[in-house]
């Protein structure tokens, strides 16, 4: 279902995808969406980039188009602002359905490269962006105290086996 002038085969969707999703919490307002598309008008990303549409992702979500939505890179555009989320008459969860959404396709082996890069990065370094001297310089200047250089609790966090206590904290 790439444009509005697509034909959807309802032989070929999945029906048990929107059973799954209303037994979620996330889910659980999936089908009290009424199609009015105000959580489209507000979405930042629908206004630059229209591949992205949060009301056709709750509509392909409805009609049980699972490999469409779980195996495509559209749903990774979403930022997580819940503009949507809270302007949604209907209290669709938007925002929170999307992150089901991603973590699904996640599960079904669906991972972009850059979110894969990102994860490897912060099992590796700790953090997505890395921090230095030069970071903590421009935070002094607004008074704010300086944060390791370092993550090595996130490392261990990401390494240490199943069951094993978390670390101490050593960020202030
Ligand atoms: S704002 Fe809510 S009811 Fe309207 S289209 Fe979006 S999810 Fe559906
Ligand atoms: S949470 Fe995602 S879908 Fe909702 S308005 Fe923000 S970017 Fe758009």
């Amino acid at each position: 279902m790439s444009s509005s002038t697509d034909v959807i085969d309802l032989a070929s969707t999945d029906s048990t995808l929107r059973s799954e999703l209303l037994q979620q919490p996330e889910g659980c307002r999936l089908t009290a969406c009424m199609t009015c598309r105000t959580c489209s008008c507000g979405c930042p990303i629908t206004e630059v980039d229209n591949r992205f549409d949060p009301a056709r992702i709750i509509r392909m979500a409805t009609y049980g188009l699972r490999e469409e939505i779980l195996a495509g890179d559209v749903l990774w555009l979403c930022s997580g602002c819940y503009t949507c989320q809270e302007r949604c008459p209907q209290g669709v969860r938007v925002t929170d359905l999307i992150m089901l959404l991603k973590n699904m396709a996640v599960q079904a082996g669906h991972v972009p490269p850059g979110i894969r890069a990102q994860k490897e990065l912060v099992t590796r370094k700790g953090r997505i962006y890395p921090l230095d001297d030069f970071d903590n310089k421009k935070r002094d200047k607004i008074g704010l105290p300086p944060l390791p250089t370092s993550c090595d609790s996130v490392k261990v966090l990401f390494l240490r086996p199943p069951g094993e206590p978390k670390p101490a904290d050593p960020v202030p």
